[in-house]
């Protein structure tokens, strides 16, 4: 019995690879600084691992960026735009320019997409192939990364990420021509892996992890074909390591699970814990014959505490259906924190219920002792594990659980029609740039050195301020900016009962940018009023409306850590209660604008079709929930960070939101015409122009594409809006990016 993990988090317990990252970006520290942090970062990982007593040892899982840009990278597929971005530095250094260019952008080249990983918080970076990309071995960073832990005396495997999950992934590049998939490079793409292999074989790699996630998936489940052909291929080389074919986030089904036993791979790694119905789908193939099975029992999503008793259960349950079975995690470590020793302030009740990345693995390494048959000091070992006690009562209010089921089901409200005679009215998403002042301001009152009068004073100064700046910008619906949250989930989560925060666990979002997700473990109720006095404050400095913000049930749910001790839609009811009252309260105290973030909606969507509607039904009841009181003079808008609707384009409108934002510019607008088509009426804001990237859209760019979304919307339809909150940029480049967007939005309306 041996033990492994998928991944383990990279970006260092103190966050240094942020830092270190940022610091390069404004030119702080130089190439060879930022590679000696990242060298530390993995040596840390890798030795942690092995004195944990982890097996098999993963490499090549630390990114500076993010690991689907470091496969593009790795197989040359730089599009030509990125060509000039090295800006004639030579050697590392123009690696390292050419790498974050595709990143974060560079110059007049837009940066790659970004979207999601799956259904998680992550966001990978999508790379852009087409049929003139010719894939070749391009990079040594597997290779390297191995032939660093093996100077440290640690071997490793390295992971890669597959070039199913690869292809899948990635998007045929502008200009491609229609039908063509990035998928059909798969015969090219193959002996470039191949090569890869022999050169890691050669430097001493026994495994090789290949990740296909996009077999949990739709449309990785529909490559079968694909599947076996590239890993015959791979398996039939003469010269490579043990092949380890890693899948999670859900069950890839007896097809995909019957295809990679029919190939030479050596080992199929299956999760789990989001896919149990793999352990069904093991014996449909009638086991894995002498395969080596890589069981996921321990979630590498959550935060809970592995139920050991039932891990051991379902793996015992698995010793005869493969030749050897290996304990590891459900996916990858990437998603949860680091480690919950430095959470002292947690109630130690939740906090005795809890185990993060560092916890996972002594979780780990106890089922691979005990499956290997431990002594005396090992059973009582697995007592305690076994003990996490059950929920107390002092988790669960009574008094929220009658209010909701008095309540029932509520309707959509009655949506207003946005013709009021206005015409592509201009606003934001809410978060203005959070300032060095505005920051201190927080982490000083939250360390007790201001008092929290002065710190209200500061924040209102701050609130003057952004009030003005909109004023003068000429935005037709303000906001308040957000300033006294440094979170948008973790502001209401500290404010809710029911949630916990912690202290230092933050997991990576995308590339340089963390997240804090809360930990939702009871029922969810409002002490008081969440946001009335900032939204009043902000209201009484201007005549012109001013938006509330708040966040929806469904990101609320998304962005925290869930307790799964009941079905999440009933969760998802507690808290669209909670915001059920704010938005009375906001409009009592004569707020006529709400907006209700649903950024995560898309992302919660489960991986599989089969599964949609069962998420949609709760997820639009919840935030029905949260709006139907609304009364029909107030305009409820919604906002969502993507734009690939497809799927989810009948729930936006079952939603009943008047308005909805949505991510956009970086797909040129096309789903306007996808919601238009899908039967949308109400108001849309396609994001105008691209807040993750600095770069500042002008006029023309911005003209052009609010004209492209009148093809498909009339215009009292038509809001005008940056693509997300502003919380991430400077001013040097919120404040001229708007200007340039108002001066868009004047210039249309002229030629109306
Ligand atoms: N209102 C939030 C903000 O502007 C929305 C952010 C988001 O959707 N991610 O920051
Ligand atoms: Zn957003």
């Amino acid at each position: 019995m041996t033990t492994t993990v998928h991944g383990y988090p990279r970006i260092g317990p103190d966050r240094e690879l942020k830092r270190a990252c940022e610091g390069y970006w404004a030119g702080r520290i130089p190439a060879g600084e930022l590679d000696a942090v990242a060298a530390r970062l993995r040596r840390g990982v890798w030795t942690e691992l092995s004195a944990a007593g982890i097996d098999e040892i993963p490499s090549n899982t630390f990114s500076y960026y993010d690991h689907m840009l470091d496969t593009a990278v790795l197989f040359g597929a730089v599009p030509e735009r990125f060509a000039g971005a090295a800006g004639g530095a030579e050697g590392r250094e123009a690696e390292l320019r050419t790498y974050f260019a595709m990143a974060r952008g560079s110059g007049d080249a837009p940066p790659l997409e970004m979207t999601k990983w799956f259904d998680t918080n992550y966001h990978y970076l999508v790379p852009e192939l087409s049929p003139t990309t010719r894939p070749r071995l391009a990079g040594t960073k597997p290779l390297s990364e191995f032939t660093q832990a093996k100077g440290l005396g640690i071997p490793t495997h390295p992971v890669l990420v597959g070039p199913l999950t690869f292809l899948l992934l990635a998007k045929p590049a502008a200009g491609a021509p229609e039908g063509w998939r990035p998928l059909d490079l798969l015969d090219e793409l193959i002996p470039c892996y191949a090569e890869l292999l022999a050169q890691l074989s050669a430097a001493g790699a026994a495994v090789v992890q290949l990740d296909e996630p996009v077999l949990a998936t739709d449309d990785g489940r529909a490559e079968v074909a694909a599947l076996e052909r590239a890993y015959s291929a791979l398996g039939g080389l003469a010269d490579r390591p043990e092949l380890l074919v890693s899948t999670y986030f859900g069950a890839i089904g007896p097809g995909a699970l019957d295809a990679l036993k029919r190939t030479p791979v050596e080992r199929i790694g299956l999760d789990l814990v989001s896919g149990p119905e793999s352990v069904a789908d093991i014996a449909a193939v009638s086991g894995l014959g002498d395969k080596t099975l890589v069981a996921g029992v321990v979630d590498g999503r959550n935060v809970w505490r592995c139920d050991i008793a039932a891990a051991l259960s379902s793996l015992g349950a698995l010793l005869g259906l493969a030749g050897r079975v290996t304990v590891s995690t459900s996916c990858s470590l990437l998603h949860v924190p680091i480690d919950l020793a430095g959470e002292t302030g947690l109630d130690p009740v939740l906090r005795e219920r809890l185990a993060f990345a560092r916890q996972k693995v002594d979780e780990v390494v106890l089922l691979g002792r005990a499956l290997s048959g431990g002594g005396d000091a090992l059973a009582a070992e697995l007592d305690r594990a076994r003990a996490a006690a059950p929920a107390p009562a002092s988790f669960r209010d009574p008094r929220v659980r009658a209010r909701l089921d008095a309540l029932g089901d509520t309707p959509a409200r009655v949506g207003r029609d946005a013709g009021d005679g206005q015409v592509l009215r201009t606003t934001t998403i809410g978060s203005f740039p959070q300032t060095a002042d505005v920051r201190r301001a927080r982490a000083d009152h939250r360390a007790g050195r201001i008092t929290t009068g002065e710190y209200e004073r500061r924040m209102r100064a701050e609130i003057d301020r952004v009030i003005a700046l909109q004023e003068d910008i000429g935005l037709d619906v303000l906001v308040h900016g957000e300033p006294e949250r440094n979170d948008m989930v973790q502001y209401f989560a500290e404010r809710l009962s029911g949630f916990a925060t912690t202290r230092g666990g933050w997991v990576q979002s995308y590339g340089s940018r963390c997240v804090r997700p809360p930990i939702l473990y009871g029922d969810v109720s409002r002490p008081e009023p969440l946001t009335v006095d900032w939204i009043t404050y902000a209201q009484s400095r201007t005549d012109r409306p001013v938006k509330g913000m708040l966040t929806g049930p469904v990101t609320m749910l998304a962005w925290s850590f869930v307790r799964d001790d009941q079905p999440l839609g009933d969760t998802a009811r507690q808290v669209a209660l909670a915001l059920r009252d704010e938005i009375a309260d906001l409009e009592r105290a004569g707020i006529r604008h709400v907006q209700v973030d649903e950024a995560a909606l898309r992302e919660l969507l489960p991986l599989r079709g089969d599964r949609h509607a069962a998420y949609l039904d709760w997820a639009i009841a919840a935030f029905r929930l949260a709006t139907s009181g609304a009364a029909a003079s107030t305009t409820v808008h919604t906002h969502m960070c993507y734009s690939e609707f497809g799927r989810i384009v009948g729930a936006i409108e079952a939603l009943g939101a008047d308005v909805t934002s949505v991510e956009a510019a970086r797909s040129h607008m096309e789903l306007v015409g996808d919601l238009a088509g899908a039967g949308y009426r109400r108001g849309i804001g396609p994001g105008v122009y691209d807040i993750h990237s600095p770069r500042v859209p002008s006029v023309a760019e911005i003209e052009a594409a609010l004209r492209s979304a009148l093809s498909a919307v009339e215009p009292h339809r038509l809001w005008v809006n940056p693509d997300c909150g502003l919380k991430t940029r400077d001013y040097a480049q919120a404040e001229p990016a708007l200007r340039n967007m108002v001066e868009a939005a004047r210039r249309v309306r002229a030629d109306l």
